[in-house]
């Protein structure tokens, strides 16, 4: 096939920046290591790569959510040290996961019973300390199915970790009686808010996410995390509107002088999501405001602010994320995974 021409949309991602995240997320957490969580495709910014840097900078022990997550990160790190979190739900999975030699997170008694007529191994176990998702309840511990389990990491969940509440402490309580309840090799509770809670909640091993990616889940981490992903877009068409033309779907913006606009390669289907509307696209550190509804392939700009932009010049998306999110009522997260495959093109 003839090679691909270049993009008009590209996703430029700071390995330096993802690296020194993890590192300080890693001295953050003390004398616990920090992990990574590399779901959701790398929180959206491509799994296998991600791992790949963060393996570099020296993150040993990473989770994903899905089994087929798993099998995407076969050569990208060492598979001894990946935790599938939802665990086998069906004996395939724990076949699955013992031949590419994955641990997986055992959050029931009926899944610690699988996975031991799979020929079990060694696992990690999910105790539910108050976030009511998955896991065993504390009282689960005592099957005979949990004792006969070989465990790597006990963990649990925070459900409150990037606020002050008192549901913090709880858990916190409620993991240390688990830890004395069930031998395990290695504790591991906190996420990136968690691990902001302080050195109480790190335990052996951390599970940072969202602050590697440039996420700020707490004001202690503000400062100390730094942007990773920077979408660009181009422009693919300029065209002069007249004053009383408008742009768009439902016409929702109508130009009231003649004005240069700019027609961009992003839409919702990137991730740019409607609730982005009032904001703007820079180019060279200029402002260009959006007009009328973002549709699934482009949006259009006010280029009047950069009278020298033209077709093909990039334009930088706004992607700091504390900022991005507060601005449109979405979370840090759902900023990051739904940025769309076309980014990665
Ligand atoms: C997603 C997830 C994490 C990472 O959480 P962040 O808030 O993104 O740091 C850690 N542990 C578990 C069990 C998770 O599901």
């Amino acid at each position: 096939m003839a090679d691909l021409p270049p993009p008009s949309l590209r996703l430029n991602l700071d390995e330096g920046a993802l690296a020194a995240n993890w590192r300080a997320l890693d001295a953050l957490s003390g004398t616990a290591r920090a992990g990574a969580a590399v779901k959701a495709d790398g929180y959206g910014l491509g799994a296998a790569r991600v791992a790949r840097a963060l393996k570099a900078a020296g993150a040993q022990d990473f989770f994903v959510a899905h089994w087929s997550e798993a099998a995407e990160l076969e050569g990208a790190i060492d598979m001894r040290r990946l935790s599938v979190l939802h665990g086998p739900l069906r004996a395939e999975d724990a076949a699955f996961g013992r031949a590419l030699g994955v641990r997986p997170v055992i959050n029931s008694v009926p899944q610690a019973r699988r996975w031991l007529e799979s020929g079990g191994g060694p696992c990690d176990l999910m105790v539910d300390t108050g976030i009511n998702r998955l896991g065993l309840a504390p009282a689960d511990l005592r099957d005979p199915a949990v004792a006969a389990l070989e465990i790597d990491v006990l963990m649990s969940h925070l459900a409150s970790a990037d606020e002050d509440s008192a549901l913090n402490a709880l858990q916190l309580d409620r993991f240390r009686a688990a830890c004395a309840a069930v031998p395990a090799r290695r504790h591991s509770l906190a996420n990136s808010a968690g691990i902001a809670l302080g050195a109480d909640y790190a335990f052996d091993l951390t599970r940072p996410g969202l602050a590697l990616y440039g996420g700020v889940p707490r004001p202690e981490l503000a400062g100390r995390i730094r942007q990773v992903a920077r979408p660009q877009a181009a422009i693919v068409q300029v065209r002069m509107l007249s004053p009383g033309e408008s742009v768009g779907y439902n016409a929702t913006f109508t130009a009231d002088r003649p004005l240069r606009a700019g027609v961009v390669s992003l839409g919702y289907a990137d991730g740019f999501l409607r609730c982005r509307g009032q904001g703007a696209l820079h180019h060279q550190g200029a402002a260009l405001p959006l007009l009328g509804k973002v549709s699934m392939d482009m949006v259009v700009v006010d280029l009047s602010a950069a009278p020298q932009a033209g077709e093909g010049d990039w334009l930088d998306v706004p992607f700091d994320l504390p900022g991005a999110a507060s601005a449109c009522g979405l979370s840090q997260y759902e900023l990051l995974t739904t940025l769309g495959r076309r980014l990665r093109a």
